[in-house]
């Protein structure tokens, strides 16, 4: 087992039975005993750790889930270049894979629906026959309809 945490717990556990002994004393001076208010005392602080450890992991499963969605938000997002179906004028548009993408030419205003298609490739072929030419990169993996 960790040191650190032996040494935590046992630091927890000090504190508890010190504030229980406080209570303890305090408390049987106005009414009851000692013993009684040291382990109600004791069960009020071990109740309120619970509730507290509880809600600290709550807390930490909601900034987690957060954080991995704007991650995959911030995935789900590129900008391409696309020629416009009308006119044929080139447009820089950003798309996200997870939605349904248009974008309105700045040329001729006329709304371009974005279709996209992906491959497979072999891993095992040679760089050559997979490479794509630059400028015509759009006509294969992205089609404007
Ligand atoms: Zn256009």
């Amino acid at each position: 087992m960790n040191k650190t945490f032996i040494l935590i717990t046992l630091i927890s556990v000090g504190l508890t039975c010190l504030i229980s002994t406080l209570f303890g004393f305090a408390g049987s001076t106005i009414i009851g005993t000692f013993w009684g208010w040291f382990w109600i005392t004791i069960l009020i602080q071990f109740i309120g750790f619970l509730i507290i450890n509880s809600y600290l992991i709550q807390k930490d499963n909601l900034q987690r889930q957060q954080a991995e969605l704007e991650t995959l938000d911030k995935l789900a997002k590129f900008s391409i270049k696309l020629t416009c179906a009308y006119c044929q004028q080139y447009n820089v548009t950003p798309i996200q894979l997870n939605q349904k993408n248009t974008f309105k030419c700045e040329s001729c205003n006329q709304v371009n629906g974005i279709s996209m298609q992906f491959m497979a490739t072999t891993l095992t072929s040679p760089i050559e026959s997979v490479k794509i030419p630059v400028e015509k990169s759009e006509s294969i993996e992205f089609k404007v309809t």
